[in-house]
């Protein structure tokens, strides 16, 4: 957990922020913004916790949708943005920020600079954790975030397939040099249950962040099958934590979020 593996040095970068973790990955697509969101929601409802959720996806925000957090946030009288509440979130989005469907080419400095309103600039309020939904990969955007942001640390989704947990090393590999500690591993998309037969099928391959955890000396922190409420409910707005809080997944979200 946190306590254990925080960086203990390291001050709050944010007013009343007691720590900032990140969800990443090494590749796109892989459930991120599903691990954040449900997370995120989790530790608000069923760990009591005061929570933030900042969408620092610059390729493709995905909260609002996830969240159901629509429109342009507030300003208030300091001038700073307010959040947009939902499920017992505070959540702000880089895609508050920019028009829908444009594209955007972001570069480093560009990327702090957005990343600077939408942290320091905004009234978080006293919060626990900020959850950071980070931009896939490994480049200059993320390096940044990681070394600006000053995190307490970070948890790395991968599915089980190869070519994910060969990107999710080079992101563990990240954090590791930037001094972030890496609070564990989340397999998601692990096994797929055939709602007509009920047989499990293991798309993706079976055990491989497991084992990358152990190969690396990480926690591996628990798996997420994959299951068209999720995929539903995320897409709806309405995350399955909510939606369904006594579903076997929903148990395995508030098990992460009470190892967090
Ligand atoms: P990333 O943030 O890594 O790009 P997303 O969280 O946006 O990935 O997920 C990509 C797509 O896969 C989304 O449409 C999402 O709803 C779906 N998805 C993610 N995890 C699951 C899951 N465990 N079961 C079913 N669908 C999932």
């Amino acid at each position: 957990g946190l306590n254990e593996k925080r960086v203990a040095a390291k001050g709050p970068l944010i007013e009343g922020v007691t720590d900032i973790i990140a969800i990443a990955s090494g590749k796109g697509g892989v459930g991120k913004s599903t691990t954040a969101v449900n997370l995120a929601v989790a530790l608000a409802n069923t760990c009591q916790r005061k929570v933030g959720l900042l969408d620092a996806d610059v390729y493709g925000p995905s909260i609002p949708t996830m969240m159901k957090v629509h429109g342009k946030p507030e300003v208030s009288e300091d001038l700073r943005m307010v959040p947009i509440e939902n499920h017992g979130v505070k959540c702000m989005s880089i895609g508050f920020l920019v028009e829908k469907d444009a594209p955007v080419v972001w570069r480093g400095p560009m990327v702090m600079s957005a990343l600077e309103k939408l942290t320091r600039g905004v009234g978080w309020g006293k919060l626990d954790i900020l959850v950071v939904d980070m931009p896939p990969g490994t480049g200059d955007a993320q390096l940044s975030i990681s070394q600006r942001l000053q995190l307490s640390g970070a948890l790395i989704v991968s599915t089980p397939q190869d070519i994910a947990l060969i990107d999710a090393r080079r992101g563990a590999n990240m954090f590791r040099k930037v001094q972030v500690p890496i609070l564990g591993v989340i397999e998601n998309m692990s096994c797929f249950r055939c709602p007509h037969c009920g047989e499990n099928s293991h798309i993706f391959g079976s055990g491989g962040a497991r084992r990358t955890a152990d190969e690396m000396d990480m926690e591996f922190l628990g798996e997420i099958p994959l299951e068209m409420d999720i995929r539903r409910s995320s897409d709806e707005g309405s995350p399955i934590v909510i939606e369904s809080p006594d579903s076997a997944v929903s148990k395995a979200y508030n098990d992460v979020a009470h190892k967090v």
